[in-house]
């Protein structure tokens, strides 16, 4: 039997009908991002979908976003959590988070989110100064890929035992196996230095013993993890 699902036509447009609710806001976020040359970086809506369910599964109120772009996943995860919720969301790109900006106003949860516009790296070992080392129920990376182990320990520093940590990209179109996947203009662009960091990074939450896991196959690769 066949394990991997994937591969079988017409499966995915499947699960989009038999799983997807969509809403006429982020159907128009969606579009609005189409035009930007990098809207792949934004995350589909089913993983949108299911962050949500994540974040109302745990009881999130206080999440980190490290990667906002035009606001997708933050808004699909603000739009889970009560009207009392805080995100912490890091980017440095204006002009995306000022479109990300528009849709958090528009949907009414603009309120709940920060958005800090410095490095992500500096932002956390703010909040970490600050004292709020395991004060955050969920943590999503999806920010560059070079830095994701150091966006892995200072997100395990932030969210409480028992909190989530999502790592997006996790399998980079499956070039974590085998780099000729990529385009080469993408290849040159992420080059073999960032895969490997991915490819470290997945080899050592395996074995990381602070952690429960599951790596999913969803999108272009999630890794779910637990702080024990
Ligand atoms: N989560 C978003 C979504 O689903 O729509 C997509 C995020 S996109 C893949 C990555 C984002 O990380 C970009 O908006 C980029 O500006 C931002 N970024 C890149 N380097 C960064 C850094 N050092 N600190 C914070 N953000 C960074
Ligand atoms: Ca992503």
């Amino acid at each position: 039997m066949k394990k991997d699902l994937s591969l079988v036509e017409g499966i995915h447009d499947y699960v989009l009908r038999n799983s997807l609710r969509d809403s006429e806001l982020l159907q128009r976020l969606r579009d609005e991002t189409l035009q930007d040359r990098q809207s792949i970086m934004q995350v589909p809506p089913e993983q949108g979908q299911l962050l949500a369910l994540l974040v109302k599964l745990i009881g999130a109120k206080r999440t980190v976003e490290i990667g906002v772009y035009t606001g997708y996943s933050t808004l699909c995860v603000a739009l889970a959590m009560p009207e009392d919720s805080y995100t912490l969301a890091c980017d440095v790109e204006e002009s995306w988070t000022g479109i990300a900006k528009r849709y958090w106003t528009e949907a009414g949860v603009a309120h709940k989110i920060d958005l800090r516009l410095a490095p992500a790296a500096a932002t956390l070992n703010a909040a970490l100064a600050a004292g709020e080392a395991e004060s955050y129920d969920f943590v999503f990376i999806d920010a560059d890929k070079s830095s994701y182990d150091t966006y892995y320990e200072l997100a395990l520093r932030l969210v409480r035992p028992g909190g989530l940590i999502a790592i997006d990209n996790v399998l980079f179109f499956g070039a974590v196996v085998n780099s000729n996947v990529l385009e080469t203009r993408t290849l040159q662009r992420i080059g073999e230095a960032t895969l490997q960091v991915l490819r470290d990074l997945n080899n050592k939450i395996r074995d990381d013993q602070r952690v429960d896991l599951s790596m999913l196959q969803i999108a272009d690769g999630l890794t779910l993890v637990r702080k024990r």
